[in-house]
């Protein structure tokens, strides 16, 4: 898996356990790893949590490794279910792993105008605490309507899941339902040149 750059980071805006899946980018022999390292690592944690549990996060090697493989079992998840297959027993097994790892409390509060909130408390080490929050993430997105709105974006060399909230919508970003035109567009082009027509 080769290693990309902070500033490329694949957020899109989607549910945590969807943004968490997309870390691991593309299709081998061509995977990007947008964990691969403890400071891609912590660059994610920061855009998609927040700069202060990116801070707190020590990164051990076991800390990384443990995330890089809550992520993969995560990954499994989402790709069994955009394909409609069983869901991996070993990746609910990693899940479950995760959550179970800290004791966390929910309570229900009021924010500061007054609306009503779940605030989950959790205890452990901050890395502990990570991971069972991003594992909390999948199992919150399991059952919802986003859950069978789930797909993979078809654009060329792109392969992030999204959720396709309106129907209407095919590609994870309007830059790649543009590079699926072009792409469109010069096949058919190719196909013009060898039967000798214009395009
Ligand atoms: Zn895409």
């Amino acid at each position: 898996m080769s290693v990309p750059d902070p500033d490329e980071l694949p957020i899109l805006g989607e549910a945590l356990a969807v943004e968490f899946a997309n870390t691991r980018y593309g299709q081998a022999p061509d995977l990007i790893d947008f964990l691969g390292d403890r400071e891609l690592a912590r660059a994610w944690i920061a855009a998609a949590l927040g700069r202060e549990l990116a801070d707190a996060w020590r990164g051990s090697p076991v800390a990384h490794r443990e995330l890089r493989e809550l992520r993969d079992a995560v990954h499994a998840l989402l790709e069994a279910r955009v394909h409609g297959a069983a869901l991996p027993g070993e990746a609910l097994t990693r899940v479950n792993a995760s959550v179970a790892k800290v004791s966390a409390t929910r309570s229900l509060e009021l924010d500061t105008q007054g609306e009503a909130l779940v605030r989950t408390r959790r205890r452990g080490k901050t890395a502990e605490r990570l991971e069972a929050q991003l594992a909390e993430a999948l199992m919150e997105l399991v059952g919802t309507p986003a859950w069978s709105q789930l797909r993979r974006c078809p654009g060329p060399g792109c392969s992030l899941f999204f959720v396709a909230a309106h129907h209407r919508r095919r590609f994870c970003h309007p830059s790649c339902s543009h590079r699926a035109r072009q792409a469109a567009y010069y096949r058919r082009r190719q196909r013009a040149q060898e039967s000798g027509e214009s395009p």
